[in-house]
């Protein structure tokens, strides 16, 4: 199933921030890949507390989005994708604006690392079927990330990738740890698992939450079972195999 293995396991993180780094390093020390999904019109933005997308406790964090020169360098290792140009509300946008967000998005990014973008994630996770629809009509983008999660990885939604729902948030400890402990007491499951962790790292930055998540981190990887791959990896795996 994936590259002759039962079990994936994923990351999706938004919006392009300096706390990105961070993960990176982390992800990059275990042999974990993820998917980055960056807002294009925001590159280079500075962001000062008290900023209304970053009300943590950790004030003096630098949540500013990374600089369009540094995108390439920063993300070598991993997937960029698209989160639309100006993190846009997309059922709420016109036909013609939808098309716009995705599509000027996806371009930029693409001459900035020099591949071609396949995926994205909605902002606010949010999606509806005209938007999906219009996506899939009008872009080569096919597989996008949605919220709720779902917190079952046994549902690989092979019908549904434009409105993937992921399996659980990386800062729900509650949650998170003990599907981890699921997902690796599986030993021969009948059918494939895909456990897809997503979030925003400002949001470990900001609560002081890296530790935890390294836990996590030394406790998914290196599993022979398993295939560590980027959204589009363990995507084009699921695909392939409907
Ligand atoms: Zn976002």
């Amino acid at each position: 199933m994936f590259h002759g293995k039962m079990k994936a396991v994923t990351f999706s993180f938004d919006d392009g921030v300096q706390d990105d780094k961070i993960m990176i390093k982390m992800l990059d020390k275990y042999g974990l890949k993820g998917t980055f999904n960056i807002n294009t019109g925001r590159m280079g933005l500075v962001r000062r507390q008290p900023d209304p997308r970053f009300t943590t406790p950790n004030h003096d964090a630098d949540h500013s989005e990374i600089a369009a020169e540094e995108i390439k360098e920063v993300y070598k290792n991993h997937e960029v994708a698209v989160h639309t140009v100006s993190h846009a509300r997309l059922p709420k946008a016109t036909d013609e604006e939808v098309i716009r967000q995705v599509e000027e998005d996806r371009k930029t990014i693409e001459s900035l690392v020099g591949y071609d973008v396949v995926g994205m994630a909605y902002p606010y996770g949010d999606v509806d079927d005209r938007v999906a629809k219009l996506i899939a009509e009008n872009t080569p983008i096919w597989y996008g990330r949605a919220i709720p999660d779902t917190s079952d990885f046994y549902d690989l939604q092979a019908d549904n990738l434009l409105q993937y729902r992921p399996t659980v948030h990386f800062s729900k400890p509650d949650v998170l740890f003990p599907l981890a402990e699921k997902f690796l007491a599986e030993k021969n499951p009948e059918k494939p698992m895909l456990l897809y962790v997503w979030g925003h790292t400002y949001e470990a930055e900001g609560y002081e939450y890296w530790d935890k998540f390294e836990e996590f981190c030394k406790m998914i990887s290196g599993k022979d079972d398993t295939f560590y791959g980027t959204n589009r990896e363990v995507f084009e795996c699921i695909r392939n195999a409907k």
